[in-house]
């Protein structure tokens, strides 16, 4: 695609003055896991030309750049399940403009993916590790084999990606019980960790999801009687702080939808893998790019108008409540 002269503003600003520079980019809404937490059991997918194909993720990507985001993260579903998610890589990240393209992803093809997905431009990864307990690995993630994804955050910390994040969703009573396990694992391998509060989002059946909500306070209280933590400045935005554990390389993040809001310093939007722009994590505002990529192919300057017109709608915060679920948007639909 052509570059176009920009007729919008190249940075966007919404109406709150926050300045958003973080695309999250869904590629998929399958995977090859079944977490609990984040799908029913059932699912019913999207079919294949409901969802964007390559060329319609490189041209919204394109415009999102043009316009000033300059950090994607591929996400889903399992991102690395995509088809020719490497050609995607690889297009994404000679983009001009955008300083950092990184994935999540739940580690399990990274055994052999790890080396082709740094080559083609991947600079950063998030792995998703909730246990490391096989058997409850298993039950969590219904059908995940934990030496898989071991052997995955291995292979990626071999192929040299910048720091590696492991993302952890804590559950009360299921795997509250190892936050320092999980700490450990990431102090011993020189990552970073995220401790993830459970959101809302999609009914479950596997669990009532207030009985497991456990806040990042708790959680930060059971780390600081092991470890010295260490108040840190860094944040990426959105709704995670962070603090280092002392007399280590790691970090350990706090991610805090649920108990904390930080959603006054919130850089970030999300496109889900139809292509809905999605101005909020808890908030239903969405815009169809999808229908404006398939009526107006090409049409790079429409699609970025609409998009900064999107970011005036913004809202202000979410509001979270664990005993109103939404029904209608699990995680794997909305990209993590
Ligand atoms: N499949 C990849 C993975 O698991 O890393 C990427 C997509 S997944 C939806 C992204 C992140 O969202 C994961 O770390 C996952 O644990 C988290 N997640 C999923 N459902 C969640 C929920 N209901 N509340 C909080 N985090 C959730
Ligand atoms: Fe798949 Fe990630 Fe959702 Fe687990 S959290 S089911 S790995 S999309």
């Amino acid at each position: 695609m052509e570059a176009t002269a920009l007729t919008q503003p190249t940075s966007l600003i919404d109406p709150f003055g926050r300045s958003v520079d973080y695309l999250r980019l869904s590629v998929t809404d399958r995977c090859n896991l079944r977490c609990t937490y984040c799908m029913a059991e059932e699912m019913t997918f999207l079919p294949k030309q409901q969802i964007l194909s390559l060329e319609e993720l490189r041209d919204a990507a394109t415009a999102f750049v043009e316009l000033g985001i300059r950090k994607i993260r591929l996400t889903g579903g399992e991102p690395l399940i995509r088809r020719d998610i490497l050609k995607l890589v690889s297009s994404l990240s000679a983009l001009p403009g955008l300083d950092e393209l990184t994935m999540t992803t739940n580690g399990l093809l990274l055994p052999t993916m790890a080396q082709p997905l740094k080559d083609a431009g991947i600079s950063r990864l998030n792995i998703s590790v909730d246990s490391l307990k096989a058997e409850r690995f298993k039950q969590l993630t219904r059908v995940g084999d934990l030496s898989q994804v071991l052997e995955g955050i291995h292979a990626a910390n071999a192929v040299g990606f910048g720091k590696i994040k492991l993302n952890a969703v804590i559950l009360a009573g299921f795997n509250d019980d190892e936050v320092i396990d999980l700490a450990r694992f990431a102090v011993d391998n020189g990552m970073d960790i995220s401790f993830i509060e459970e959101m809302p989002l999609g009914e479950i059946s596997s669990h009532k999801r207030v009985n497991t909500q456990i806040t990042s306070a708790q959680i930060h209280e059971q780390l600081a009687a092991q470890f010295t933590m260490v108040d840190s400045a860094e944040t990426t935005g959105g709704p995670s702080r962070y603090m280092r554990v002392a007399n280590s390389d790691s970090k350990v993040g706090f991610i805090s939808p649920m108990s904390n809001n930080f959603c006054e310093s919130c850089n970030r939007v999300r496109m889900t893998a139809e292509g809905r722009l999605l101005l909020c994590l808890g908030n239903q505002d969405s815009l169809d790019l999808r229908e404006i990529l398939r009526s107006h192919p090409g049409d790079a300057e429409l699609l970025k108008h609409k998009i900064v017109q999107a970011i005036g709608n913004k809202p202000e915060r979410h509001h979270f409540d664990p005993e109103q679920v939404d029904i209608v948007r699990f995680m794997n639909m909305t990209g993590g």
